[in-house]
């Protein structure tokens, strides 16, 4: 119960009539003075917001008045009733289905516009604050459990892997960052023809990528093609845009225990994550550029592309298509530049 010294106006004349303000928990309110005995509920009072410490009016319903100089309990009346107010209002929205909707629909398009456009924004950005030392770890963390569970030996004949040594060190002289290129040939079943990069420099061919071109220009390409997945950091990025995904479902759906977990998918999700369409294309056009200054005809590009996707059409293991969707669209545009 709070009680404020108040004067009471009637709203006709100017007489002032000194009265004491009590305020109950439950919001009845009783105004009592010479003359004066009025009661009324908290929430039929307008009470005025409070500037400094100047008197604070409160207005009943009938047109009469108070006048104050207790800010200190009318904030506290406020302070109460107002707590007791947003609960009142957020029982009345639990009870209205439409408002739920409503809030379901802004709560869903929040979550899209987060993944959508936040996490690329964010992991672009995130992206630059990451050491090189560990871009290139994960890197070779990657490769070492891909040499654990999917990749042989090359069987190439020595000859060729320095030939295909020179094609990559003839490439990679063009690195604008000074990445730590390497060049690992590997046999790979499970993966058919197919070539990736990994953060901070490792690229990976199998042998029968290497079976599958018909020339040294063929290869180049897709050499270039994932050198410049290196080169804008794409796994990185990728590997970044994962995470920031899963700390942002898990602080939407309120589970931090599956942050811990994250860590442990760091490998897998390296290995498994797909480059979204504009990585690809970005890459295809840093590939496109890169043969012109070599005299190399684009046909070269668009035809590795087209019988990398007819041998792996049969096999929906971890493929080159599989991680490559666009790949229609992206001959067409490498042939048609649109
Ligand atoms: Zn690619």
């Amino acid at each position: 119960m709070i009680k404020i010294n108040a004067y009471y106006y009637d709203g006709q004349s100017s007489t002032q009539v000194p009265v004491v303000i009590t305020v109950k928990q439950t919001g009845e309110v009783l105004i009592s003075g010479q003359s004066v005995e009025i009661k009324t509920t908290v929430k039929l009072l307008k009470i005025s917001a409070r500037l400094a410490n100047t008197r604070r009016n409160i207005y009943l319903k009938d047109g009469s008045k108070l006048e104050t100089e207790d800010n200190k309990a009318i904030d506290q009346i406020c302070g109460y009733f107002d707590r007791n107010i947003l609960q009142s209002l957020l029982h009345k929205l639990e009870k209205n289905w439409s408002v739920v909707l409503v809030a379901l629909i802004i709560t869903i398009i929040f979550v899209w516009g987060g993944i959508e456009y936040g996490v690329p924004f964010a992991s672009k950005w995130a992206v630059k604050s990451v050491p090189y030392r560990v871009e290139q770890s994960i890197g070779e963390q990657g490769l070492e459990s891909l040499d654990n569970w999917l990749f042989k030996e090359t069987t190439m004949q020595n000859s060729e892997q320095r030939h295909l040594q020179k094609l990559f060190d003839n490439l990679v002289i063009n690195s604008e960052k000074q990445f730590n290129y390497r060049l690992e040939l590997r046999s790979a079943q499970k993966m058919g023809a197919n070539a990736l990069a990994l953060p901070g420099g490792i690229i990976i061919m199998t042998d029968a990528l290497i079976a599958l071109a018909e020339n040294d220009q063929q290869i180049i390409a897709v050499l270039a093609h994932e050198m410049a997945h290196i080169e804008y950091q794409h796994g990185l990025r990728s590997l970044l845009q994962d995470s920031i995904t899963a700390l942002f479902m898990a602080g939407v759906l309120g589970d931090i225990s599956s942050i811990s977990s994250l860590s442990v998918a760091i490998p897998t999700m390296l290995v498994e994550s797909r480059y979204s369409r504009e990585f690809e294309l970005e890459a295809d056009q840093y590939a496109i550029d890169y043969l012109e200054t070599q005299n190399i005809a684009i046909e070269q590009y668009s035809k590795i592309l087209s019988l990398l996707e007819q041998v792996n059409k049969s096999s929906h293991q971890f493929d080159y298509l599989s991680s490559h969707p666009t790949m229609d669209k992206r001959i067409n545009i490498i042939q048609n530049g649109d």
